[in-house]
């Protein structure tokens, strides 16, 4: 098994972290391919401490694996900075040798930042963590974006870049009322952060083949979600890359050979942060409550990178199935199976869409359909009993299997992984 993708299949937050960071033990690499410090990732350690990932691969963490931030990514040395710092924090050292960042990457500029700042304030807001992602994103497909290999040149004329962008979005800002852009400043703190960032520097795409020649193992790490791909998504609910298995090829520079697993992660109860349609979302204030959970917990459901509460809803095969066939999902992993009690004795799951008079089996490709589907749903029952410290799937309460082997009825996948709780441990491995 030379090369594994894991993909989110719903909107997010469905615990990709824990699974990268347990298969990334035994792998080489670990890649992202897609995305910025948009992204999110909670790894709990060994010792119970969060490890909060944003751009850094989860194979960080680990002894062996060498980490790679692929040329489909974008980096901001700013955040970039702030989250090697983090990480040190924690007494993990990292080092160019275990760490790579594409050359191809681009650099996010502050001044896109502040452009997506202005889009929010307005009509047009979308809800968007105001990193500067689809501005950079944007800049990119226009052909006027700056790559990471500008470090490798003069870093006043890159700085002089940065100068000139702030300096185009003064009026725009005064426009909106607000504060002006300390821009010395911005430069300055700008400077710092892309000297920290420059002996990472690699043309990874070379790195990556070499390796996998060499017989080598690379775990793609999938940031956001099937629903956010910019192409399969709920467009324009969506984020600004490919967060699905062909992202792979492109964002990290080999061929597009099929991947030997695909892992696609799937949350037992589903959740999202942002707009966009949610056919099977919960609007019972009572219920929501208690899904909520403790605020000030690793259990809230609220997101890893923006902080936001989270909508939540019930689990939707439609979608699922639509996820398992752009990625080519070869076994799917189910997270927080321990939360499906917090919803009563009994669960909904959805199974099907009713769209203008007709029964959808797979979700439709865009959100002006999404907002016209009806869910038709199963129940399934729940049960009482607390599963976090159970470790063989023969253990769970019957009705607890029985969530599991109706996931793979109806998606004809395996699950191959459960989680029971957020720590490293808590996981049933089939
Ligand atoms: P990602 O966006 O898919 O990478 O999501 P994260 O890895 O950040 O996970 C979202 C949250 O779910 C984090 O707080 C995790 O600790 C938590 N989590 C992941 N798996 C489980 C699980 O099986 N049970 C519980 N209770 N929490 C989990």
């Amino acid at each position: 098994m030379k090369i594994i993708g894991v993909f989110g299949q719903q909107r997010g937050d469905e615990g990709k972290g824990r699974v990268v960071d347990m298969l990334a033990e035994s792998c080489d690499m670990v890649a992202r391919f897609n995305g910025g410090s948009n992204a999110g990732h909670t790894v709990v350690l060994p010792d119970g401490r969060e490890l909060a990932l944003h751009i850094v691969p989860s194979g960080i963490a680990h002894e062996k694996a060498v980490n790679i931030i692929g040329n489909g990514t974008i980096v901001d040395p700013i955040r970039f900075s702030e989250e090697i710092a983090s990480i040190e924090s924690l007494g993990i050292t990292v080092t160019p040798e275990k760490l790579k960042v594409s050359s191809s990457a681009h650099l996010v500029l502050p001044h896109y930042k502040v452009l997506e700042e202005i889009r929010e304030l307005g009509r047009s807001a979308q809800g968007s963590t105001k990193a500067g992602i689809a501005d950079t994103y944007a800049a990119k497909a226009q052909r006027s974006g700056v790559r990471v290999e500008r470090l490798l040149g003069s870093h006043d004329a890159l700085l002089q870049v940065v100068r000139d962008g702030l300096n185009s979005v003064q009026m725009e800002r005064k426009k909106h009322g607000l504060p002006p852009v300390d821009i010395e400043n911005e430069v300055k703190i700008y400077s710092a952060a892309i000297v920290k960032l420059q002996p990472f520097v690699t043309d990874t795409s070379v790195y990556v083949n070499e390796h996998l020649a060499a017989g080598e193992t690379l775990l793609a790490e999938g940031a956001q979600a099937f629903l956010l791909d910019i192409d399969h998504g709920m467009y324009p609910y969506v984020t600004s890359s490919s967060t699905t298995a062909g992202g792979v090829a492109t964002g990290l520079g080999i061929a597009p050979t099929t991947l030997d697993r695909s892992i696609g992660i799937v949350k037992a109860v589903q959740s999202h942060v942002g707009g966009g349609p949610f056919v099977t979302e919960i609007h019972d204030e009572k219920l929501l409550d208690v899904l909520h959970g403790d605020m000030t917990t690793i259990d809230a459901e609220k997101g890893t990178t923006t902080g936001r509460v989270r909508r939540l809803g019930y689990l939707d095969i439609t979608g699922i199935r639509r996820a398992d066939m752009v990625n080519g999902t070869t076994e799917l992993a189910i997270t927080k199976l321990d939360w499906v009690p917090r919803y009563g004795k009994t669960i909904k799951v959805c199974t099907s869409y009713t769209y203008r008079g007709q029964t959808l089996s797979m979700a439709p490709d865009s959100a002006w359909a999404l907002e016209k589907c009806e869910p038709v749903y199963e129940e399934l029952s729940a049960w009482d009993e607390d599963i976090t410290e159970v470790r063989s799937f023969s253990e769970l309460p019957t009705a607890a299997q029985k969530y599991i082997e109706a996931i793979e009825k109806w998606t004809g996948l395996p699950v191959t992984y459960i989680g029971v709780g957020p720590r490293r441990d808590q996981v049933i491995i089939r």
